[in-house]
């Protein structure tokens, strides 16, 4: 054992109710000498067991723990059972003709640090703590037991990892070069992924749920896509018999696999078109005249810290106002923020604040959060990020 940390008195309260993090606040006395990403005991003030944790000697959580069973230790067997556990929960909910999924959604999967996702035959990880990034050939070791046909590839070149004294880190961990053309299926559609290049790990998993409800609404219709990514929630509603379609987003590679993800669907014939700009800007040109029957906002996380939260409240306000005003009566407005900070509650608020400025009446007819391969374990509410209201037009 490299260590112990101990919890000062009264503070191992969040850990005994399975809260996965401990804060250097409620650490009393740091024991041995752990290094970067070592697992370390945690122990109240009475030396009573409380977790075994990786221990993060450069962030304000220094401490996430892997496991609260004294009996469990940290090797190849436990990353391969949690995977397991996770892989029985993925194929239970799936839906059919989906090869594209999250596997491990770290805290919520009994893994902090750690996402994986599954692309088809790729397996991309990202390892954003230093207890991740220490076991990093356990991991790999583990996934190829459960997937032994499976590629793995790294895309550790996220921002998280400087907190935690940890460069950028990409590549292939197993097999094969990164194919040029990768395609998952998602509710029967294809979509061309690049894991390599593209946002995240490749692809917006978590909003599986939330594409699959734009088909309800958008037969027949005029849909606006704003911040389209490779096109997603155009593709479905194309899918389902839009009269038109319009992609918006800033990142032309991005609209170019949005075009190729019609044709790989057969979907040519459908009116689409891709706009390439700034969302702001553009829902501000349309305001004379142009007019939408549903209308989808998936903005990227406007909020990264508390501080920046009052600004972000304004840019979600600020896009919901200008496409409340775009829609036809009876329309619909697919809002969405996956900013963690900004609970349901505030972001129902925001939206009724910009809709009010539109002078707009709207009702809410469903709510969708992040589909089920990104569950949220009850004790960490903090999982829960991402959230959207399906709102229509009263008339
Ligand atoms: N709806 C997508 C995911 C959207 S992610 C899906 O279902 O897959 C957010 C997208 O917003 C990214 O593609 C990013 O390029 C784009 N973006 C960020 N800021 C923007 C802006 N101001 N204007 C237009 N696009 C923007």
């Amino acid at each position: 054992m490299a260590g112990q940390l101990i919890i000062k008195q009264g503070k191992e309260k969040a850990l005994l109710r399975k809260h996965p993090w401990v804060f250097t606040g409620a650490v009393a006395k740091i024991k041995g000498k752990p290094g970067l990403g070592d697992t370390v005991e945690v122990l109240d003030t009475r030396g009573n067991f409380l977790g075994r944790a990786a221990y993060s000697p450069h962030s304000q959580i220094c401490g996430r723990i892997w496991t609260f069973d004294a009996n469990e230790q940290v090797d190849f067997e436990f990353f391969k059972g949690r995977i397991e556990r996770a892989l029985r929960m993925r194929q239970a909910v799936l839906p059919e003709g989906t090869t594209g999924y999250r596997l491990i959604a770290g805290e919520s999967d009994a893994l902090p640090g750690i996402t994986i996702d599954i692309y088809a035959n790729w397996i991309v990880c990202q390892l954003l703590s230093a207890g991740a990034e220490l076991q990093r050939g356990v991991i790999v070791e583990a996934l190829r037991s459960v997937f032994p046909e499976h590629n793995v590839y790294e895309r550790s070149d996220v921002d998280v990892r400087k907190k935690e004294g940890l460069e950028q880190v990409t590549g292939v961990l197993h097999g094969a070069e990164v194919p040029e053309e990768l395609v998952i299926e998602e509710n029967g559609l294809k979509l061309y992924v690049d894991i390599v290049k593209g946002h995240k790990t490749g692809y917006y998993l978590d909003q599986r749920d939330a594409r699959q409800a734009i088909k309800k609404y958008a037969k027949g219709k005029r849909v606006l896509n704003c911040f389209s990514y490779t096109g997603g929630f155009g593709l479905y509603a194309a899918a389902a018999g839009a009269s038109y379609v319009r992609n918006l987003d800033m990142s032309q590679p991005s609209l170019d696999i949005a075009k190729r993800n019609l044709t790989l669907n057969g979907l040519d014939d459908v009116d689409v078109e891709h706009v390439q700009g700034d969302v702001f800007q553009l829902l501000r040109e349309y305001q004379n005249g142009e007019k939408f029957d549903v209308i989808v906002l998936d903005p990227p996380k406007f909020v990264d810290s508390k501080a920046s939260l009052t600004r972000a409240c304004r840019g979600y306000k600020d896009i919901n106002r200008l496409a409340a005003k775009l829609l036809n009566p009876g329309g619909i407005l697919m809002t969405f923020s996956c900013s963690g900070l900004l609970s349901t509650e505030l972001f129902q608020k925001v939206v009724a604040d910009g809709v009010l400025d539109a002078g707009r009446e709207m009702q809410i007819i469903d709510r969708t959060y992040q589909a089920a391969d990104h569950p949220v374990s009850l004790p960490y509410p903090e999982g829960l990020y991402l959230k959207g209201l399906v709102v229509r037009l009263v008339g």
